[in-house]
C-alpha cells in the first residue's frame, strides 16, 4: 500500500541523518544512514525517537536481509516498538503457512498476525499501525481499557484493533501511562529502515456539532 504522507504528520528520519534519534542510554544513534535509508549498525544497540507520542497513526518501510542459512527467531530480527513498550515483529516470515505469535506482522508473544502478509527478504514492505495508548480511570492508575493496536502490512490488516494488556520483552519501561517513543530494535542483523513518519492523534474528538 502506498501511504501518502499527511501534511501534519512529523517526519521521524528524513534520510540524512539520525538527528532525531538516540540510544537507549540516551548517547548518539550508531546505525548506518546511506542513499536515504538507515541500517542496524550491529553491537550499537537499539535506537529512540527523541519525541514521544501517545495516540497516533505510524507509518515505517523496512527491508529484511537475505539470511538463507539462519532459521527462526535468527532470521532477520528487528522489531518496531511502539512507545518503546509494544514490539512488533520483524522477522523473515516470508511463506509460513500459520505464523505465530513471534512472526512477522505479531505483537511480539502476545498476538500472531491474522495471516502472512509478508514479502522475500530484500524486498521492502510497509507497516501502516494505528495506536490507541491505555485509558485509566480517575484515580490514575487502573486501566479500563488496555492498549489497541491496529497493523497494517504491505497493504494487508494483519493485526485488528487488538488489545495489548502490558509491555512486551525488552520494553524500554513500565510506565504505560506516559506517552513513549519510537524504538527501533538491534537484534544483530542487518535490517533496514526508510520513510518513517507519525501522525499524533487526539485523545477523543469533539463532543459539539458545529452547524453552518
Ligand atoms: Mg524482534
Amino acid at each position: 500500500m502506498h501511504t501518502i504522507r499527511p501534511e501534519q504528520a512529523i517526519v521521524l528520519f528524513n534520510g540524512n541523518d539520525l538527528n532525531n534519534w538516540r540510544t537507549r542510554e540516551g548517547g548518539a544513534a550508531g546505525w548506518i544512514v546511506e542513499d536515504g535509508i538507515m541500517t542496524v549498525e550491529k553491537g550499537t544497540g537499539d535506537i529512540v525517537t527523541q519525541e514521544t507520542f501517545r495516540d497516533f497513526q505510524l507509518h515505517i518501510e523496512f527491508r529484511i536481509p537475505d539470511m538463507p542459512d539462519a532459521t527462526g527467531q535468527a532470521k532477520g530480527n528487528s522489531g518496531v516498538y511502539i512507545q518503546g513498550r509494544y514490539e512488533i515483529q520483524v522477522l523473515d516470515s516470508y511463506g509460513l503457512h500459520i505464523p505465530g505469535q513471534g512472526d512477522c506482522g505479531g505483537v511480539y508473544d502476545m498476538h500472531a498476525p491474522l495471516l502472512n502478509a509478508c514479502k522475500p527478504a530484500m524486498e521492502w514492505q510497509s507497516y501502516d499501525i494505528v495506536f490507541r495508548a491505555p485509558r485509566f480511570d480517575q484515580a490514575g492508575r487502573e486501566i479500563h481499557d488496555h492498549a489497541r493496536i491496529t497493523l497494517i502490512q504491505n497493504g494487508m490488516v494483519v493485526q485488528n484493533n487488538v488489545q495489548v494488556t502490558g509491555p512486551t520483552g525488552g520494553a524500554i519501561d513500565h510506565n504505560v501511562d506516559d506517552p513513549g517513543p519510537l524504538l527501533l530494535q538491534d537484534h544483530g542483523d542487518l535490517v533496514s529502515y526508510r520513510n518513517i513518519w507519525v501522525m499524533e492523534l487526539p485523545l477523543v474528538g469533539s463532543d459539539t456539532y458545529e452547524s453552518r
